[in-house]
């Protein structure tokens, strides 16, 4: 019987990288995949029968530490003068979508009526995008130039949506609504979703390719990765895509009713 820790561990893969190889439980062709990020160490096999995946801290050599790229942190953003805190033209709009635009700190763009969405790291605005009202193009706008997924809630579990709206509709206690704006999972958004024991994944239902491609790129980062297939986007809250989504959670933090 094979230490499947020590197997790993001996492997020396390097920070930042994730190496593929032959699977040493199932002998599968390079279907056994190990990450080391940031000296979390993750592995996995793709093979569906086959059940070896795990997790642990290894220690990093004094050269990675030294290469270790400090994530660009937008630490001089501020909000345009014309972004504002006040509430009454967004009311409507957030009532529409059942949006709690305390918890979100909703804020409002004056020149091209907006809905502004601030994007935070640990409690601090460090960018922010905005839906327009009136539905006029581009829909959204990004205000600052961090790569960082817009997220909302507090829970375990992090849904991976495509815009703000579901993301403030889905995070709550149980989940965490995490927004990637864009086409592309980015390596911060894999780094910001490697924090989480689950990631569902729950784009479009047009998108449904993209969410496979997403789900295999995560897989490295997060040790149970799942998609939703749903029926309409999540922040239209069907029945059925609710109920799906609590099939999909993790019994022991089921809370939603
Ligand atoms: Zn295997």
């Amino acid at each position: 019987m094979i230490n499947i820790y020590e197997y790993v561990k001996q492997l020396n893969v390097e920070n930042g990288t994730t190496q593929r190889m032959t699977c040493p439980m199932c002998k599968s062709y390079k279907t056994f995949s190990v990450t080391n990020n940031m000296g979390s160490l993750l592995w996995n096999c793709y093979k569906a029968s086959c059940l070896v995946k795990g997790k642990s801290r290894v220690h990093l050599s004094a050269e990675e530490i030294r290469n270790i790229k400090v994530p660009q942190v937008v630490a001089d953003f501020e909000m345009p003068e014309y972004i504002v805190p006040h509430k009454e033209n967004i009311t409507d709009w957030s009532n529409k979508w059942g949006l709690d635009m305390d918890a979100l700190d909703l804020q409002y763009d004056v020149k091209e009526h907006r809905v502004v969405f601030p994007i935070k790291d640990n409690g601090r605005i460090v960018d922010a995008t905005g839906r327009s009202i009136l539905n006029r193009l581009p829909k959204w706008k990004r205000y600052g130039s961090s790569d960082l997924p817009f997220s909302f809630g507090c829970g375990s579990i992090a849904i991976v949506v495509e815009d703000c709206i579901s993301a403030g509709v889905i995070g709550s206690d149980v989940y965490v609504g995490v927004a990637v704006l864009g086409t592309s999972l980015l390596d911060s958004h894999k780094t910001f979703l490697s924090q989480f024991s689950t990631a569902i994944i729950a784009l479009d239902p047009d998108a449904l390719p993209k969410s496979f491609a997403f789900a295999k790129e995560l897989r490295s980062h997060v040790k149970d990765v799942k998609i939703l297939k749903l029926k309409d986007d999540l922040k239209y809250r069907k029945k059925e895509d609710i109920h799906n989504l609590k099939l999909l959670t993790p019994k022991e933090t089921q809370l939603w009713n």
